[in-house]
């Protein structure tokens, strides 16, 4: 019964595995592994597989491994593989003892690479890249045999003894498998297997001038480390025939099943290492953590929360075919998750100045303020009140249409956790009009909000007291491209870039407590979003804010409006 019910819930590649178990694989070990390139920072996208692969591991009991894939030493760095494993563990998993490198496997891929030229099943190629591409064919034309297929054992051993010895400059020869030239798939047509690269590695040093191809490296090092379940996007199914060839080839005895699963993507966003490292080279953005970078470290520095993309990677499942899921959603998680966590706090950001006329100059009196009413063990805090206050310019109207409900001349508004106003006079700058100051009254026996007459009043507005609040920076984000598919319309995804992605608001005011915010606090600054202080321009007393996302829920939004449809 209870294995009936493991069967039947869960998503395709659980039931697969479900079913390995059943007909007792692997002696019922399940082994995954998380295998990025060190060759960028992470993003959206390999969350998803992260939560994936380590959550399937937690699911059966099993491991998951981190390992990775630095066959090409041009492009990789220390760096990114500082900052995987930092986005790994923020997002809350441990591979434990699991960490690997497939460089670790260099020798071993040597062995396997010289025991398939002794069994025929290589050869060292002379051809160039123009040439290799032309005998290759088509997907409608089979490929022609090189020159060089059938040359024979002892030379093929010399030769690629010299290539791994350093005598020939790169590209001079190729280490090829022999499969199938006129094999429909593409990836059979004696695909490489090493290339000549005189490059220092970032963890091999100089020991090696010839370095394996990932599609042989990586199906290896899955069955080196004995991971039962090598699962990966779509796009490397046309490739698991070579997998499978180098694994039975090879004579390492595990023999990983591999499964693709849909990639992610999101709207109005890119995941691809390639371009987003363009957009950190070319300057588009700060670095590979600016805030709106669909990175892990920067989705992270804009404030979101590892609970929130874990929500996420599990609403969006996993799924056999390609599709595009909105940011919205993303953005929906964020909010469920804030709206339990994150404090209550008034920050105006477009400061009017107002003086309540009847308050006594110079008191100031502390209004008691819940800091978040979805919880009450999130406590409370004091927030100062005094004679001058700030709220938002566009909550005062001077000639407001009807339904107006925030303040204007004569009209009646609450101050949150404060008192009521009624505004008395506005004053204006005599040469430009503007309007510079609104004066109003406050009723004294409105304390906290609320009056025992019962007298409603419509509007409420946050606000901050003038001599209490702190100055700073409050930054606005919005997506990177203009457009949901960037790239689609223009051919060029730097083409789609938007112009205003960021906006830096000056002079916002702040309430005093916000000043203890430490980097990466969120916070959620009543009416106006949520936000949280800045680890790289904050500094201690003088904190930064970056908008984390607005209220507006598009996605609840959206959700409601089909429920209605129905
Ligand atoms: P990119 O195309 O962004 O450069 P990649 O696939 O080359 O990504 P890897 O470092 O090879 O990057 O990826 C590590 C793992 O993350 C792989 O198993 C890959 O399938 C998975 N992955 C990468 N992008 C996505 C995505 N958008 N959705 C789900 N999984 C992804
Ligand atoms: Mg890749």
């Amino acid at each position: 019964m209870e294995e009936n019910n493991i069967a039947s819930a869960g998503n395709f590649i659980e039931k697969i595995i479900d079913e390995d178990i059943k007909n007792n694989i692997n002696n019922g070990r399940i082994v995954t592994r998380f295998p990025p390139e060190p060759n960028g920072y992470l993003h959206i996208g390999h969350a998803k597989s992260i939560c994936l692969n380590f959550g399937l591991a937690e699911k059966y009991n099993g491991t998951c491994h981190l390992r990775f894939d630095d066959t090409n030493p041009a492009k990789e760095e220390m760096e990114y593989i500082r900052s995987i494993k930092e986005d790994i563990k923020w997002l809350g998993f441990d591979w434990k003892k699991h960490e690997y490198y497939a460089s670790d496997y260099f020798d071993k891929l040597y062995e396997i690479a010289v025991k398939l030229i002794k069994e025929g099943k290589a050869y060292v190629d002379s051809l160039g890249p123009e040439e290799i591409r032309e005998y290759r064919g088509t997907l409608t034309s089979p490929g022609k045999n090189s020159p060089d297929r059938d040359r024979s054992v002892e030379e093929n051993l010399d030769l690629f003894e010299k290539m791994k010895n350093g005598e020939f400059e790169d590209g001079k020869y190729l280490l090829r498998a022999k499969i199938d030239m006129s094999s429909p798939n593409l990836n059979m047509r004696d695909p490489a297997l090493y290339r000549i690269k005189r490059m220092s590695h970032h963890r091999t040093g100089d020991n090696w001038c010839i370095y394996p191809m990932y599609d042989f490296t990586h199906p290896l090092s899955d069955a080196f480390e004995e991971i039962t379940h090598s699962v990966c996007t779509l796009e490397f199914e046309d490739h698991r025939p070579l997998y499978n060839w180098s694994v039975d080839e090879s004579g390492v005895p595990s023999k990983p099943r591999q499964i693709e699963f849909a990639r992610l993507n999101l709207n109005y966003t890119i995941m691809s290492k390639r371009k987003l490292l363009t957009l950190v080279e070319k300057g588009y953005v700060s670095g590979w953590d600016d805030p709106r970078m669909p990175t892990i470290s920067g989705i992270r520095r804009r404030g979101y929360t590892p609970e929130s993309l874990r929500d996420f990677a599990s609403r969006i499942g996993v799924a056999k075919s390609n599709s595009t899921v909105d940011f919205a959603l993303l953005e929906h998680c964020l909010r469920e998750d804030l709206n339990v966590k994150a404090k209550r706090v008034m920050a105006v950001l477009d400061p009017l100045k107002v003086i309540i006329t009847n308050y006594p100059e110079g008191k100031t009196e502390m209004l008691e303020a819940d800091n978040n009413p979805e919880d009450e063990s999130m406590g409370k805090r004091e927030i100062p009140f005094s004679r001058k206050i700030y709220i938002e310019k566009d909550d005062f109207m001077e000639n407001p249409p009807k339904k107006y409900f925030r303040l204007s001349p004569g009209k009646e508004i609450r101050l949150k956790h404060a008192y009521y106003v009624t505004c008395t006079d506005v004053i204006k700058d005599p040469d430009t009009e503007e309007i510079i100051e609104v004066h109003c009254t406050y009723d004294p026996e409105s304390r906290g909000g609320w009056t025992e007459d019962g007298r409603k009043v419509r509007g409420t507005s946050h606000w901050v007291s003038a001599a209490h609040a702190f100055e700073a920076d409050v930054r606005l984000y919005s997506h990177l491209f203009t457009s949901e598919n960037p790239e689609e319309a223009t051919g060029n995804f730097l083409d789609d870039i938007a112009q205003d992605s960021l906006e830096v608001l000056k002079g916002c005011k702040l309430e005093p407590s916000l000043l203890k915010a430490v980097p990466g606090e969120s916070f959620q600054f009543l009416r106006k979003g949520y936000f949280c202080a800045d680890s790289v321009y904050s500094n201690p007393g003088a904190p930064v804010f970056n908008r984390t996302v607005s209220m507006r829920d598009t996605w609840a939004k959206l959700q409601k409006a089909a429920a209605k449809k129905m």
